[in-house]
């Protein structure tokens, strides 16, 4: 009963943790015996009354804590250990004896380890942990010639702090399934001629109201075609990049490195129905990384001055107009640009 009932709570705080994106682990400690002389602590004593109200037990809650190993940005910040800290500062002192830890997830070795070393009589887990357990699984430390050996109680609740586990990681499965946006530089014969259909479906979608359709045919085979592109990858310094998400293309970018310390947006055309998601702004990030990475300064673009979606688009993006020209592409065609250029800051 009263196992039970402290590994609920531990529970509560498997589930703090998985709210904030941590592994959900949850942990109290219990201080049993109330006549092991330590001071006892002011702010715990609405606890004690609550639960005395509705319980019969014996033990209230000195310490708690979940994984914040992510959040805190520290390796040793898993639920036990900072539940033994909270502990230890409640208590006024590092030895917990008459104190029971109740953990959702079989402790690690550190965390085996700070148990011997807090001294607490008794450990209670939930789930086994077979990758890192240390009571039991891979090793039970416990069963070493330590100098302090607590007892072990396994599977209280078993189910529900396995399955606040696996609800965890299956959730992590499926969003990265979902979400993630990957870029693949174009490189093969196959992925270049992926890049030129993606240009005539986009293309043919959006320039309609920007460029006339006998332009845009003309600018596709110009410089879209397979022929087009794969000139531009082996023999003039593009690089090609294909946005992939659940295995399928959304868009596409290329980019000229140039020898001032610029880098050109060549092209950069995502499909109708993934426009608006973040997708422009994620590439731009990788694309400022390539300039951190090559000491890259300025990236600098052209766009057709009718052309204001996307002019909006690059100025949200921190681009501003620097110039304006008009280039004669052949076939009687011109292209009516914006010169536009964002500086990153070091
Ligand atoms: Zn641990």
């Amino acid at each position: 009963m009263n196992d039970v009932f402290f590994m609920r709570e531990a529970l509560k705080l498997a589930e703090k943790a998985a709210d904030v994106g941590e592994v959900p682990v949850g942990a109290v400690v219990v201080k049993t015996n109330e006549k092991q002389g330590f001071s006892d602590p002011d702010s715990d004593m609405k606890e004690e009354t609550n639960v005395k109200d509705t319980l019969d037990y014996s033990g209230r809650i000195v310490g708690r804590g979940f994984n914040m190993r992510e959040t805190n940005r520290n390796s040793v910040h898993h639920a036990e250990i900072l539940a033994i800290e909270d502990a230890c500062k409640a208590l006024g002192g590092w030895r917990l004896q008459g104190c029971v830890l109740y953990v959702t997830l079989e402790p690690c070795p550190m965390c085996a380890g700070a148990i011997i070393n807090s001294r607490l009589d008794r450990v209670v887990y939930g789930a086994k942990d077979l990758k890192a357990g240390s009571c039991g699984s891979i090793v039970n430390l416990f069963d070493l010639p330590y100098n302090h050996k607590p007892e072990i109680t396994v599977g209280i609740i078993k189910n529900e702090c396995e399955e606040i586990m696996s609800k965890f990681f299956k959730k992590l499965r499926d969003k990265e399934k979902d979400g993630i946006m990957k870029l693949i530089p174009a490189v093969t014969d196959e992925q270049i001629k992926n890049v030129s259909e993606l240009a005539d479906l986009i293309w043919h979608e959006f320039f309609p109201s920007v460029i006339s359709g006998g332009q845009i045919d003309f600018m596709i085979d110009k410089f879209q075609s397979v022929p087009a592109i794969t000139e531009q990858i082996r023999n003039l310094g593009y690089n090609y990049y294909i946005m992939h998400k659940n295995g399928g293309y959304i868009g596409y970018c290329a980019v000229n490195p140039q020898n001032n310390g610029r880098l050109f947006l060549s092209k950069l055309y995502i499909k109708k129905e993934f426009r608006g998601q973040g997708y422009a702004r994620k590439t731009f990030m990788f694309l400022k990384d390539f300039c951190i990475n090559n000491n890259f300064r300025r990236i600098w673009l052209t766009v057709n001055k009718n052309n204001t979606q996307t002019i909006e688009v690059y100025k949200k993006l921190g681009f501003r107009i620097t110039g304006e020209g008009v280039t004669d592409i052949g076939g009687g065609y011109v292209m009516d640009d914006y010169y536009m250029e964002l500086e990153l800051r070091q």
